[in-house]
């Protein structure tokens, strides 16, 4: 989104055209951002042989994962649903990668029988799995190596309480299963968190890894999840993608001399692929002056915008109607019927009933968290791609919110 002489543009098409034509609230999206980072990403590690697979839970919309394909990328799913609407999107079973947690042993057979590849996370879900398939179907196995990433509790999951992954330390017995149902283990695998700005943090991680991989003599590939960081506030420190590129490739090329194989060094980013990618834009309802503060009330809330309640995130904000105004100092708040403050004492050029704001960072964990809280519709989705804008998802209607309510004679 840049600011065109007067008006904020995303591809040369006005945000404020976007909102009149489509309605608030209502989500929009760059294409071009989405393949810029996508090419970043694959520019970075040039000199392995690189997989990317998006972690389609930050936004799943059908045709963002179109996109993504059309660009050579890959699909991490977490779900059977997500695998398949990759499957709808286009994907090929075998460019899908499933990885579950705490999920029954039938939804796991369901991604077997679509052939995806399966990566599990715990010694008795394997079990079960060598029971069942022996060495006939391959899989990766998640480890999780204890390291801390970043500092922010909500979103670590590298850590020694975490429900994620088979410990570094079990390996011993994670050895013994594999021997005993002659598993087939074709890729290892580790996601510790959303937030390694630190490349020698990474490395600590892959070293494990590395450590723990030559045990395993079918490997194909080897996946260091994700843990992208982007910029959220002005100013944010954000992964220095090229650099962690150089250190990982290097260190990467080695072990595969040692390994004695060429494997694919694998990546699952959801957040660094679409979340500067999307602008969420709300409408000012009413301005609402209260002793201590000003408050902008917005057609949308929690329902639609869930992480600055749930992680305390920071999302950014853009008055694109006013975009000279002067500055003064606002609470901007939702409809709904909670505390659902979106910011805290935001700086933005003079906010009118009737502005529309944008929520910036909306790509990832925006629309794919939202819900029908206070029974009201979720949001339209409009993707601009080749500077035309597309809505790519309507907005609900009272037909959606009947649609699996079943009424009974009271
Ligand atoms: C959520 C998730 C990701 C993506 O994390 P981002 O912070 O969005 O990059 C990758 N891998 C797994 C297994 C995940 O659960």
């Amino acid at each position: 989104m840049e600011l065109q002489e007067t008006s904020y543009q995303i591809q040369g098409v006005d945000l404020l055209n976007v909102a009149n034509e489509f309605g608030s609230p209502v989500y929009v999206y760059d294409a071009d951002k989405i393949v810029k980072q996508y090419k970043k990403l694959c520019n970075a590690f040039e000199g392995v042989d690189l997989k990317i697979k998006y972690a389609c839970k930050a936004l799943t919309n059908i045709n963002i994962l179109k996109l993504l394909r059309q660009q050579g990328c890959g699909l991490d799913t977490v779900s059977i649903q997500e695998v398949l609407l990759g499957l709808e999107a286009g994907f090929e079973p075998s460019e899908i990668l499933y990885t579950p947690n705490c999920v029954s042993f039938e939804e796991i057979q369901k991604a077997v029988d679509v052939g995806v590849q399966i990566n599990i996370d715990n010694i008795s879900i394997l079990e079960q799995f060598g029971n069942e398939y022996g060495s006939t179907v391959p899989v990766c196995i998640r480890l999780n190596p204890h390291i801390m990433a970043g500092g922010h509790s909500h979103i670590s999951v590298g850590h020694i309480d975490s429900k994620f992954g088979v410990s570094i330390h079990q390996v011993p017995h994670l050895l013994r299963v594999v021997k005993t149902y002659d598993i087939k283990v074709n890729g290892l695998h580790m996601h510790t968190g959303s937030d390694i700005l630190d490349a020698e943090v990474f490395l600590i991680g892959a070293e494990l890894l590395f450590n723990v991989a030559k045990e395993f003599k079918d490997l194909e590939f080897m996946d260091f999840g994700s843990g992208f960081k982007v910029g959220y506030r002005p100013g944010d420190v954000t992964t220095d993608i090229e650099s962690l590129g150089k250190k990982i490739t290097t260190r990467f090329n080695a072990f595969c001399k040692e390994y004695g194989k060429e494997l694919e060094l694998w990546f699952e980013p959801g957040k660094f692929l679409v979340s500067e990618s999307g602008f969420f834009l709300v409408r000012s309802n009413v301005i609402k002056q209260t002793t201590s503060t000003v408050f902008v009330g917005v057609d949308s809330g929690q329902n639609h915008l869930l992480r600055p309640k749930l992680y305390d995130a920071y999302h950014e904000i853009t008055n694109l109607s006013n975009p000279f105004g002067t500055k003064r100092v606002y609470s901007v708040v939702g409809y709904i019927c909670e505390a659902d403050t979106l910011a805290y004492d935001r700086q933005l050029n003079e906010v009118r009933e009737g502005d529309i704001l944008a929520i910036h960072n909306a790509g990832a964990y925006a629309i794919s968290m939202s819900s029908n809280y206070n029974s009201r519709f979720r949001p339209a989705e409009v993707l601009i791609y080749k500077g035309k804008a597309h809505l790519i998802r309507q907005r609900e209607t009272f037909e959606d919110l009947m649609k699996t309510q079943v009424s009974v004679e009271i």
